[in-house]
């Protein structure tokens, strides 16, 4: 399929910051980032390693006066971005493109289910940023441990489930049977993403199980088990 190609952006770590057991903040600066255009919640950009592949990366905030964006990485040991984010230093360089990504609609529900594991908590975290007082949100957010709840902040009136797999459940596992055994009510929205098959079956229980309408359930892949550079 044709991409449009999206402006590109060299930049250097400018600090590493870890925020949970498995989560590292890396802050990236570079002289072009003012005009980076985060438009919206979710929004992404592809973050090419030196001598490496492409992976896509939340921006988690952007500053454009700073010239500078955080992106949070999860820290899973597997593929060469983890392993790049896991040694990365101030100094060491990278390129990024973008950003892409939709604007998730949400307008009108009453209620909004948001479920995450760890490499989309960075994206759900940028959905409760800006949502209005007026939703009601039920978050389930699946962590490596108790002590990675991260502290939340939002005008919404936010319900949250933190699920600690705790080293006993399969990534995925717990944010499954979370969203298969929860109430819909039919003025829904859900947002889902994180483990493509986790994120696949919770889409399907939504929209026939439950009967959300197809343009109420956003859900994305961001990767999957066994598979490198998943393409949600
Ligand atoms: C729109 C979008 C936004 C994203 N935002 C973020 C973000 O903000 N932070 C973030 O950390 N990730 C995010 N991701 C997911 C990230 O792009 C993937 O995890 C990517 O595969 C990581 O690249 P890698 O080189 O480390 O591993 P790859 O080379 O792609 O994969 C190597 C192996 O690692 C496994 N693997 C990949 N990711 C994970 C994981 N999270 N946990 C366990 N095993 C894994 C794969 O199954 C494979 O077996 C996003 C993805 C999308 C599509």
């Amino acid at each position: 399929m044709f991409r449009r190609s999206r402006p590109t952006h060299d930049v250097e770590v400018i600090a590493t910051a870890p925020l949970t057991s498995t989560l590292l903040r890396i802050t990236l600066g570079g002289p072009t980032l003012s005009r980076l255009g985060i438009e919206h919640p979710t929004q992404w950009v592809k973050l090419a390693i030196p001598e490496g592949p492409s992976r896509a990366y939340t921006v988690r905030h952007h500053r454009p006066a700073a010239c500078e964006v955080d992106i949070d990485v999860v820290l899973h040991g597997n593929g060469p971005a983890a392993r790049w984010a896991s040694v990365a230093r101030p100094g060491d360089r990278a390129r990024i493109a973008g950003p892409r990504g939709r604007r998730p609609d949400v307008d009108g529900a009453g209620r909004l289910l948001l479920a995450a594991d760890e490499s989309a908590l960075p994206a759900a975290l940028t959905i409760l940023d800006q949502l209005p007082t007026t939703v009601s949100v039920f978050a389930w957010f699946e962590i490596a441990e108790d002590g990675d709840a991260l502290p939340l902040a939002t005008r919404a009136e936010l319900t949250t489930h933190w699920l600690p797999r705790g080293g006993s459940h399969p990534k995925g596992r717990l944010l499954t049977d979370a969203l298969l055994a929860t109430d819909v009510p039919a003025d829904s929205a859900a947002w889902i993403a994180g483990e493509a098959t986790a994120v696949g079956t919770v889409r399907r229980h939504l929209l026939t199980d439950r009967a959300l309408p197809r343009d109420r359930v956003h859900a994305k892949g961001y990767w999957k088990h066994g598979e490198a550079d998943h393409q949600g």
